[in-house]
């Protein structure tokens, strides 16, 4: 884990941990033999499914928002080598894509299918992610991550050792709605909700994928880069205790996205995403 160093940081220290937050929520939602899901053009939760899909033989099936562009935009271009069947949804439908209409429908066209919610969270996405501050081989007391849909932090705050907080960053703006997303989430995977987490609101920057001059290009923009923000803004705060060791989660891949999606390598492949 690389320590980073920053003046507005004083005696709080700050580590990062890489981590692929959205293979860890599929973990546990693997074994049938059909998966759908939904995501923007975008979506790394679509990628991500569309890769175990390939690498673990199974059917995926991704409902996309909005109408179909040709050619493919670079995200979707590998979900689709990766095996997944794309089709789309206009925004009106997507919007009720959660409802039972809608998923009736998905039911009725595509038979046996399980369906995992947007962005995957659900019980067994957060209990993935309770796993996540145990692999963490150093002592300390605070642990962030960016908040997309709210099951990363969910499952990161359940898989605490006591003592411990998580706090983490939303990246949508108006996302105060996502603290009862995070509580319900919490309640459908253990029957409660911890008291070790906090959900700040302060750096969405205009809200989701929004661009900002502020932010520091070295680290993913829709997510990683906020969170660094808020950090250290908060750090320089004195919101930290003195000389307290935080770990910020640097969820997705290291390197720029679309370079890291890299080449479906074929069903044989052992790497995660
Ligand atoms: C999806 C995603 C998140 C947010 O995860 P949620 O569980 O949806 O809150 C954070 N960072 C990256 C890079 C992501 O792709």
């Amino acid at each position: 884990m690389e320590e980073m160093s920053d003046p507005r940081l004083g005696t709080v220290r700050l580590f990062l941990k890489h981590d692929d937050n959205k293979a860890r929520k599929l973990k546990y939602n693997l074994g049938p033999a059909r998966v759908l899901s939904f995501g923007g053009a975008y979506s790394g939760h679509l990628r991500a499914l569309a890769r175990a899909g390939m690498e673990r033989g199974f059917e995926t099936i991704g409902v996309v928002r909005g109408e179909e562009h040709l050619p493919l935009n670079p995200s979707l271009a590998y979900a689709r080598a990766c095996g997944m069947r794309l089709v789309y949804l206009d925004r009106a439908a997507y919007r009720l894509k959660h409802t039972p209409e809608v998923l009736e429908r998905l039911r009725a066209r595509f038979g046996d299918v399980t369906i995992l919610p947007e962005g995957g969270s659900n019980a067994a996405a957060v209990r993935g992610c309770a796993e996540l501050p145990g692999e963490i081989g150093l002592d300390y007391d605070v642990i962030c991550c960016p908040v997309g849909t709210g099951g990363t932090l969910a499952g990161i705050s359940a898989g605490l050792a006591p003592g411990r907080r998580a706090l983490g960053f939303a990246v949508l703006k108006g996302a105060g709605f996502l603290r009862e997303e995070v509580a319900r989430l919490q309640r459908e995977a253990y029957g409660r909700v911890m008291t070790n987490w906090e959900l700040n609101l302060d750096y969405h920057f205009g809200g989701y994928a929004k661009p900002s001059p502020a932010l520091d290009q070295a680290y993913e923009q829709v997510y990683v880069a906020k969170m660094i923000y808020g950090i250290l803004d908060l750090a320089g705060r004195g919101a930290f205790a003195p000389n307290s060791r935080v770990v910020a989660v640097v969820t997705g891949q290291p390197s720029t996205p679309v370079a890291s999606w890299g080449e479906p390598t074929g069903f044989d492949s052992a790497e995660p995403r």
